[in-house]
């Protein structure tokens, strides 16, 4: 199988389990207008965004990485009536459209971005209300900070994703010493390594090329 024929059968995949949606798709052409790179996760993993909030019955989700809100308007919108999703988002001006487009989407009331490098923000949330569901979507480079913070923000029994996992199997090369590469590499070492995870990861081809997310639960 070749890249086209991954990309035809997601895209496939997504016509039949995933169909359209006016805002989403809103908000994908408001990013692409803004010349944002489209890093956005495809629709059948924003549709398990989704679900993942569903299943675990999440009533406050984190995530860290906003870009023009695709995410995150998947994640609100499982949200149950009362639920919340804050989303730590570094350039102003993503933030901003985000703003728009989840304002669009109808989700507004539910959602908060928080301006700033995650590194900063993260420190600054409320502790005492916890996470359900964190996803890990940002700067690869800073994963095992986002996974600390992850833990200590979540309950046992919540549940973390991690994106971009894979990267066209360059993590598997040990001889890639890029600093993306090594930070999705040592997130996922941590995930092994400390005792407040319990992890695995998948590979993904489709419309995003090769890619991977690492999903855990909170032990
Ligand atoms: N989750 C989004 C989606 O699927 O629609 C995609 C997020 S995109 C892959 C990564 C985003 O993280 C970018 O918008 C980038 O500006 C932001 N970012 C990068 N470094 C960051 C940091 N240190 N703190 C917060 N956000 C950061």
């Amino acid at each position: 199988a070749t890249r086209d024929t991954w990309a035809a059968v997601d895209r496939y995949l997504a016509e039949t389990l995933v169909g359209h949606d006016p805002a989403l798709e809103a908000a994908l052409a408001a990013q692409e207008r803004a010349e944002l790179r489209p890093i956005e996760v495809a629709p059948v993993a924003g549709k398990l965004l989704h679900l993942l909030v569903r299943i675990s019955r999440a009533r406050r989700v984190l995530e860290i990485g906003t870009l023009a809100g695709y995410s995150a308007i998947w994640m609100a919108r499982a949200l149950p009536e009362g639920g919340r999703l804050i989303s730590i988002e570094a350039e102003p001006d993503n933030a901003a459209l985000a703003r728009r487009n989840i304002d669009a989407a109808e989700v507004g009331d539910r959602v908060q971005i928080l301006e700033g490098r995650a590194a900063d923000v993260l420190p600054t949330l409320d502790a005492s209300e916890p996470f359900d569901l964190v996803f890990i979507d940002a700067d690869k480079e800073s994963n095992t900070v986002y996974l600390d913070w992850a833990a200590r923000l979540a309950p046992v029994g919540a549940v973390i994703v991690v994106d971009n996992v894979v990267r066209d199997g360059r993590v598997a090369d040990l001889g890639d010493e890029d600093a993306q590469i090594a930070g999705v590499r040592a997130g996922l070492e941590m995930l092994r390594d400390d005792p407040r995870f319990d992890a695995t990861a998948l590979q993904t081809v489709g419309v995003k090329g090769w890619d991977g997310l690492a999903i855990a639960v909170r032990v």
